[in-house]
C-alpha cells in the first residue's frame, strides 16, 4: 500500500494557486456559498485545509462548515468547493482561441459583428454543409421559426436575434428527413445543449447516425423572454411589437428601435417577462458548441468569437481565408469581462431558495 505524502501534496496545492490564481480565504467560501445555502456538505474545504483550521459542526443534521483558527488565506478551500466558479473553464467552458470578428458579406441582417451567419455562409459557398438550420421570422412578427437554408445568399436574412425561444433542433430533425445530413445548427445553449443529448447518449439519434454531422454554433445568452409578455411590456410602452425593426441586449440595456426611434431600459426593467426556464440555465456562452458568438467584450458592429473544437476552428479558419470575416484576438480585458458576466449568470442561480 503506498501512502500519500498529503502535507506535501497540500503544499503543491498551495504553491500552485499562489502562482497561477488570484487566492481567496475561507471568509469569502462562509459569505457566498456556506451562508447562502449553496453548500453541498461534501467535507472537500474542510479536508483539504493545509493548516486544518475548518470543522465541520452538526446542526440539526446539517453539516456547516466553520473557522476554528488561523486561516492563511492560501486559498484551496475556496477553490476546490465543487460550487465556486474560478477557472476559466468553469466560467466559458474549454476553448482554443478568442477572437473579436466582423462580417465583410454585403446585404442580410446582422445583430452585432454577423459572424454567426458568416460562419453558415462560408460553410455553404465551399460545400461543407448540405444546409444550415437557423432562425427567421415567421409569420408573427418577432416569433422565430426555424429555416433550413441551402445556399450562403439563404443565409443571409436570418441575420439578428429574437429574444424567444426558437424550436431550430426541430428544424435540425427536418433537415435530415428532406434528405440532408451535414447541417451547421445556430442556436443558444438550451438548443446546442439538445443536440449534445443526441450526440451524447447512447439512445440518442446523432450517435446511432453514422452519417449526420453537425456543426454547432453557439449564441451567448443571458436569457430570453416570454413571447407574450414582451409584447405586452412593449404595448404598455407605447410600442406596437409590429412596429419594431430590432431589439438588442448589450451593455446591461435593452434597446429596441421602433417607427419612434430608440427607447432602452434597463435590462432588470424585464426579468418579470424573462422565460421561466432561463432562471435554470447558467451557460452564457454556449460550452456545448464548436463555436460561440457574442457580443459581450467587443464594441458595436463585432461579434466575440470563442473557438472551443477543432471543427469549430476550421470553419472560423474556412471564413477567414474566403476574406468574408475580418479578425483580431480579445485582449485580456475582454475576455476578463466574458467570464466576469459569466459568473453573473451562473451564480444568480444561486439566489433560489435553499431547498432544506
Ligand atoms: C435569446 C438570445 C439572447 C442573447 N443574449 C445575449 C447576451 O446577453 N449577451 C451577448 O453577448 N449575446 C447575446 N446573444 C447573442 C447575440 O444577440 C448575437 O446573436 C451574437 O452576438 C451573434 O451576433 P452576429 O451578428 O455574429 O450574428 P448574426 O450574423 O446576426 O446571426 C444571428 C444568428 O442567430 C440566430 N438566432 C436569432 N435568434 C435566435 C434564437 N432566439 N434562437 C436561436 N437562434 C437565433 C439567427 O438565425 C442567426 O443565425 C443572445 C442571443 C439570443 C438568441
Ligand atoms: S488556510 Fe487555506 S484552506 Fe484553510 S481556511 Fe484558510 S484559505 Fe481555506
Ligand atoms: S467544499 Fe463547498 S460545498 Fe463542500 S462542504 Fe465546503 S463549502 Fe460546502
Ligand atoms: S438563458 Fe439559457 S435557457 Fe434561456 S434562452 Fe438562453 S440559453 Fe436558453
Amino acid at each position: 500500500m503506498m501512502v500519500l505524502n498529503i502535507e506535501e501534496i497540500l503544499t503543491a496545492s498551495k504553491d500552485w494557486l499562489k502562482a497561477n490564481t488570484k487566492r481567496y480565504a475561507f471568509k469569502k467560501l462562509e459569505r457566498e456559498i456556506i451562508k447562502t445555502g449553496v453548500c453541498v456538505e461534501c467535507g472537500t474545504c474542510v479536508s483539504n485545509c493545509p493548516v486544518t483550521v475548518i470543522t465541520a459542526t452538526r446542526t440539526d443534521g446539517k453539516y456547516v462548515p466553520e473557522l476554528t483558527g488561523k486561516c492563511i488565506s492560501c486559498g484551496i478551500c475556496y477553490a476546490m468547493c465543487p460550487r465556486t466558479l474560478t477557472l476559466p473553464e468553469h466560467l466559458i467552458g474549454e476553448y482554443i482561441s478568442i477572437y473579436k470578428a466582423q462580417s465583410k458579406l454585403e446585404g442580410g441582417k446582422r445583430q452585432d459583428g454577423g459572424v454567426a451567419t458568416a460562419l453558415v455562409s462560408a460553410q455553404l459557398k465551399a460545400g461543407e454543409l448540405d444546409a444550415a438550420v437557423v432562425a427567421k421570422q415567421g409569420e408573427v412578427s418577432w416569433l422565430p421559426v426555424f429555416s433550413i437554408a441551402t445556399s450562403p445568399d439563404g443565409v443571409l436574412d436570418s441575420g439578428g436575434t429574437f429574444y424567444t425561444h426558437s424550436p431550430v433542433v426541430e428544424g435540425m430533425m427536418q433537415a435530415f428527413e428532406e434528405g440532408h445530413s451535414k447541417l451547421a445548427v445556430v442556436g443558444t445553449a438550451c438548443n446546442i445543449d439538445g443536440i449534445t443529448r443526441l450526440q451524447g447518449h447512447p439512445a440518442g439519434f446523432l450517435n446511432l447516425s453514422k452519417d449526420a454531422s453537425i456543426l454547432k454554433i453557439g449564441l451567448f445568452c443571458m436569457e430570453s423572454f416570454d413571447y407574450a409578455g414582451l409584447k405586452e411590456f412593449l404595448e404598455q410602452n407605447g410600442i406596437k411589437i409590429d412596429d419594431v425593426q430590432r431589439m438588442a441586449i448589450a451593455g446591461g440595456k435593452f434597446t429596441v428601435t421602433s417607427s419612434s426611434g430608440e427607447t432602452e431600459w434597463p435590462i432588470a426593467d424585464l426579468n418579470h417577462i424573462a422565460a421561466r426556464s432561463c432562471s435554470y440555465c447558467h451557460d452564457l456562452t454556449c460550452k456545448n458548441s464548436d463555436i460561440s458568438c457574442g457580443n459581450i467584450g467587443s464594441e458595436e458592429r463585432w461579434t466575440t468569437v470563442i473557438v472551443r473544437t477543432e471543427l469549430g476552428k476550421k470553419a472560423f479558419e474556412l471564413a477567414a481565408s474566403q476574406g468574408i470575416i475580418e479578425y483580431e484576438e480579445l485582449d485580456n480585458k475582454a475576455i476578463q469581462s466574458v467570464l466576469n458576466v459569466s459568473r453573473m449568470k451562473a451564480t444568480r442561480y444561486y439566489k433560489m431558495e435553499p431547498a432544506h
